[in-house]
């Protein structure tokens, strides 16, 4: 990508973002300001083939390079564009981000042939109270799913005509867009969101655990019973959670289908919990705000209510390319719910058979799987080394071992 080509140019009006504003919000906000579209002002800066739709998710401010041309258009330092992007989160919500593709925690949203995949998310009130409405970073995300300030549910549709909001469309069917407003109105009917009622949310306590998971984002840390967790760590395990109480195949009795009593999700493709709307994320939140007061001995107790073992979640984590579970998680589950079965060393299967063979003058396969209390009575590694063993026995005579016979 090379902007050296394109013409040197600063734009008349300059126009800072505002408090956590998203960098879509601001974007249109800045091309409004000079009476033009999104796209157009888009294409100006950036250029014919490395215009809005050549970005990716530009909210995720992956490219340095089309950061820096913009902010060097906008007579902005690089540094106030970059935080107003998701990738400014590295390191406090994940790893590193990229520009296209699913991301984990990122409400996914596709410019392409008039549909999303999931919807920007806002809050109607916090937009009414603006003197200038703006988009807030955290609502692209899939963790806050309610407005902590005005205990409601943030929207992600226009509940006049249903399209998804997106703010960069909003100018869509204008020629010369003046309207300064133009996060809040719907791009397909042109409703004003901020004239939306939002469901409310009557439980303090779930407020006041969305806070401490937005906190999280702020402070690099979440505190959890007596530990205090790493964000990025404590995300992961999050993220794993909400996932597998999402799906009822695997979490059984523990699912938020069983508890809260959902419908079964229907039959289409399943885009897993970042593109949901609110209220199902709701749930999960009162989920997690259930175990995370007594963690982990709440969630313990369910799991062993369920019957449900540490390799349920485990191995549920693995299958959804979740690589390595954080301690965090893994430590209380792993230690009261893991009921795999008990897998002797080669050590301790020779010492069993010699002792065996001793008591009874004979080892079979069964005693010998009895005397190492395994479950089963046959076992094929067990039978191979008494196979060995008995046959060592009986070309060894001298070592006084009575009994040849193979169980
Ligand atoms: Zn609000
Ligand atoms: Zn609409």
């Amino acid at each position: 990508m090379d902007f050296s080509t394109l013409e040197r140019m600063h734009l008349p009006v300059r126009l800072g973002p505002l408090p956590d504003e998203l960098f879509g919000s601001w974007f249109v906000r800045l091309a409004h300001a000079h009476g033009a579209k999104v796209h157009s002002l888009a294409y100006r800066i950036l250029g014919r083939d490395t215009g809005w739709r050549y970005q990716g998710d530009i909210d995720r401010g992956g490219n340095d390079l089309v950061m820096s041309r913009i902010a060097e258009v906008a007579r902005l330092p690089v540094s106030q564009v970059l935080q107003t992007t998701l990738s400014a989160y590295t390191d406090v919500l994940w790893c590193g981000v990229s520009a296209r593709g699913a991301i984990k925690w990122v409400r996914p949203l596709r410019d392409r042939a008039y549909e999303t995949a999931a919807g920007q998310q806002l809050c109607p009130q916090c937009l009414q109270e603006d003197e200038i409405p703006y988009l807030r970073r955290t609502w692209r995300l899939s963790l806050q799913c309610m407005c902590p300030r005005h205990s409601c549910l943030l929207v992600n549709h226009c509940q006049v005509c249903g399209a998804d909001v997106m703010c960069h469309k909003s100018d869509l069917h204008l020629f010369t867009p003046q309207n300064s407003n133009g996060v809040t109105l719907c791009w397909q009917c042109r409703a004003d969101f901020r004239l939306m009622k939002a469901p409310a949310v009557y439980e303090p306590e779930l407020a006041e655990m969305q806070s401490r998971i937005l906190n999280a984002l702020q402070s690099g840390l979440f505190g959890l019973g007596n530990q205090q967790i790493r964000s990025t760590l404590f995300f992961d395990g999050l993220w794993m959670l909400w996932s597998f109480w999402d799906e009822p195949k695997r979490s059984e009795g523990m699912s938020v289908d069983a508890v809260y009593g959902y419908k079964p999700r229907q039959a289409k493709r399943y885009k897993g919990i970042d593109a949901h709307d609110a209220s199902r994320r709701l749930a999960l939140l009162k989920h997690t705000t259930k175990y995370f007061q007594g963690w982990p001995e709440a969630f313990i107790r369910d799991m062993q209510a369920c019957g449900l073992s540490s390799s349920k979640l485990f191995q549920f984590c693995r299958g959804a390319r979740m690589q390595s579970v954080p301690y965090w998680l893994w430590e209380p589950v792993y230690s009261s719910r893991n009921l795999a079965f008990y897998v002797p060393t080669d050590k301790e299967i020779e010492h069993t058979i010699n002792y065996v063979r001793m008591r009874d003058g004979e080892a079979r396969v069964g005693t010998v799987c009895k005397a190492l209390n395994m479950a089963a009575h046959c076992n094929v590694r067990v039978s191979a080394f008494v196979r060995r063993m008995n046959a060592l026995a009986s070309v060894e005579p001298a070592l006084g071992v009575h009994g040849t016979s193979i169980g």
